[in-house]
């Protein structure tokens, strides 16, 4: 495996191969969540390039970035051994300057749901993602299902921006308990992890609700908030795939979606139906 921190050297390096690339961008303290992304773009690329980079700018002030996990030696060891060609592992200097151009999420989609509670956090993703896909032009990138809103905000910027990578969604990885797998789950206390399973059990039961075909989503979303209790709840919401609100469920076009904050610990999680 090939570490190489330099964004001028990597796009050289890989401008030199005629060859498929699947790219896995990450920030690191990968679990197995991120090794499904690495899994897949295996599969189907000739050469797999998995970037680790904590983005300074999609932190908000007296946001986690100083404590952000990072692991940095056992994450080297991980991408070597799920067969990575290339980890890329830049320096924030060498990817942001003193006078930057930027881009700016759009203000409806971009500012709902953790965009109301993280106000410029996804167009600071958006922008790391834009500069990310420049440097390694890949032929796919890979992004979990779990993070929804960075998901629909980056294929709306590939739409819109008429760029020609191709967007892969990969399916959430769960633990055996069915809380979701994150890199900030090390943040949780015993009895915290034990109360963030009300995330996951509250999405269980739109399901069961829906396979009833009970449909309405006030009502899911009304049962739900019960199940969370007491926790802060961020948002609980059922939207299209568009991210457009629902009177109704309507099934293969619809995600479940909730934040909730755990102690100090924000966690996502959603399923799509
Ligand atoms: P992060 O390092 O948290 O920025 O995540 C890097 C990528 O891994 C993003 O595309 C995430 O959506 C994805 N990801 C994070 N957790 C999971 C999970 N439990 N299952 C699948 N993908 C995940």
């Amino acid at each position: 495996m090939k570490i190489i921190s330099d964004p001028l050297e990597l796009k050289t390096y890989l401008k030199s191969n005629n060859k498929t690339v699947g790219f896995v961008p990450t920030m690191g303290a990968l679990h197995e969540g991120h090794l499904s992304l690495i899994k897949q773009s295996k599969e189907q690329n000739e050469v797999v390039v998995v970037s680790i980079f904590v983005n300074p700018t999609q932190f908000l002030k007296g946001e986690d970035l100083d404590k952000y996990p990072r692991k940095d030696e056992a994450d080297k060891k991980i991408c070597e051994l799920s067969g990575v060609d290339v980890l890329f592992f830049p320096h924030a200097k060498d990817i942001y300057g003193d006078d930057e151009v930027s881009l700016q999420a759009p203000n409806v989609r971009g500012y709902v749901l953790e965009g109301a509670s993280r106000p410029g956090h996804f167009s600071g993703m958006l922008t790391v993602v834009m500069k990310l896909l420049n440097i390694v032009n890949p032929t796919r990138a890979y992004f979990g299902k779990k993070d929804a809103q960075q998901l629909n905000l980056i294929n709306l910027m590939v739409k819109q921006l008429f760029m020609s990578v191709e967007i892969v969604a990969v399916d959430t990885l769960r633990e055996s308990d069915g809380l979701a797998m994150s890199s900030r789950n090390v943040y949780l206390s015993k009895d915290e992890r034990v109360e963030a399973l009300k995330i996951s059990t509250s999405l269980q039961k739109a399901f069961s609700m829906v396979n009833q075909n009970i449909l309405d989503t006030k009502e899911i979303k009304k049962q739900m908030r019960e199940i969370l209790k007491p926790l802060e709840i961020s948002y609980v919401e059922i939207l299209n795939r568009d991210f457009l609100p629902l009177e109704f469920v309507e099934l293969g076009n619809s995600i479940v979606l909730v934040e909730v904050k755990v102690a100090n610990t924000r966690l996502l999680d959603n399923i799509w139906l």
